[in-house]
């Protein structure tokens, strides 16, 4: 990457990303910023994505996701000085391979990608950083209480399901066996379900100022689990609804400023895990996803080592960012501040890999 990088001109450096999930607060943070932008765009989502030409510069127009590490993809990038930021669809649009070796540097950590994809190797991450996270199980463990069933990859909690014994556990498995949705019943991890309420931490660790900086939390608002407290108990039970956990939309959420004490422990501790193990350690954007119970206890079952598209919601800004930078800082606008305070301190082998 040093190499692509030394073919660069620094002083005209532009930001791409995928355009899906959080790209439109990425490219209005960066236009803030003084970077031009560039889309990468596939050939359905032209038209919606022109409707923001006033924050695009370039676009890239792929005819499939899979065509973004070709060689004619890459080169366009790197004549544009691209620097590449990964958000929540990244890996799961492009695959594993193509985005963890794409010759483009990234704004974040590259080697995160590929902990990210395994289920256990996040929750070990997590467990190391000393955060305290759900029983785990694998699937012919004793499960004793209610679990939740996850299918791998990042489909927006599609698939999930709560069960109560083995015997739900393995005849909710074979279903989605049967529906295509897994290939063995060794792809999935089996969390303790924690009672309380979900919360999502976003963070940002800067390298160059040294400190994690907590931007924002939000609520996941996800059908049918959320549409289920509307109807009234007894229906629920008579008709055996069960909840499921597809993503729909992000709910803003402040919180009381003594679990916020918790809130950056948690993050400093992870960045430390990962700097550790991981060196040198997670670059800008990531987040906690928690639930916290009656006792103010705040265990995290999932984490994201990029930006959350629960930042959407405040790219004018959180009550947290402004607590930090006076003006308004959305995560997107943050990594292109970033960005640009690594170009003028000489350093931007810190926060690229
Ligand atoms: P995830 O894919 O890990 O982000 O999970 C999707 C959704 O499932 C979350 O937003 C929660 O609503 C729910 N969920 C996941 N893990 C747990 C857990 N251990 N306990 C309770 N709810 C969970």
């Amino acid at each position: 990457m040093s190499e692509v990088l030394r073919s660069y001109d620094l002083s005209n450096l532009s930001i791409a990303t995928l355009a899906s999930h959080s790209a439109l607060q990425i490219f209005h943070g960066a236009k803030l910023e003084g970077f031009k932008t560039v889309a990468i765009v596939t050939k359905d989502r032209l038209w919606f994505y022109e409707n923001f030409k006033h924050l695009i510069d370039h676009f890239i127009v792929l005819d499939g996701w899979g065509r973004l590490c070709s060689e004619e993809v890459v080169k366009k990038l790197q004549s544009l000085n691209a620097v590449l930021i990964p958000h929540g669809s990244y890996v799961e649009y492009v695959g594993l391979d193509c985005a963890e070796g794409i010759e483009v540097p990234i704004l974040g950590l590259r080697k995160l990608f590929r902990v990210e994809a395994d289920q256990w190797a996040k929750m070990g991450l997590l467990q190391r950083a000393g955060i305290p996270i759900p029983k785990l199980y694998r699937v012919n463990d004793l499960i004793d209480g209610l679990v939740i069933v996850k299918l791998p990859g990042a489909k927006g909690g599609r698939g999930y399901f709560i069960a109560r014994s083995n015997e739900e556990v393995v005849e909710g498995l074979k279903k989605r066996l049967s529906e295509g949705l897994i290939k063995s019943f060794d792809e999935v991890m089996i969390q303790e379900y924690l009672i309380g309420v979900p919360a999502y931490f976003h963070y940002f660790y800067s390298p160059i100022l040294n400190r994690v900086e907590v931007l924002g939390v939000d609520i996941r608002y996800e059908s049918n689990v959320d549409g289920l407290k509307r109807l009234p108990y007894e229906v629920v039970s008579e008709f055996k609804l069960n909840p499921t956990f597809v993503v729909v939309g992000n709910i803003p959420l402040v919180l009381r400023e003594s679990i916020l004490t918790k809130v950056l422990e948690y993050g400093i501790k992870f960045v430390e895990v990962t700097k550790k193990e991981l060196p040198p350690g997670v670059i800008g954007p990531f987040c906690l996803e928690s639930v916290i119970d009656d006792s103010m206890e705040v265990k995290v079952f999932e984490f994201s080592g990029r930006i959350v598209a629960g930042t959407n919601l405040y790219i004018n800004g959180s009550p947290y960012s402004y607590l930090y930078w006076d003006e308004p800082m959305s995560t997107g606008r943050r990594l292109a501040r970033e960005l640009k305070l690594a170009i003028k301190y000489g350093v931007v082998e810190k926060v690229l890999t």
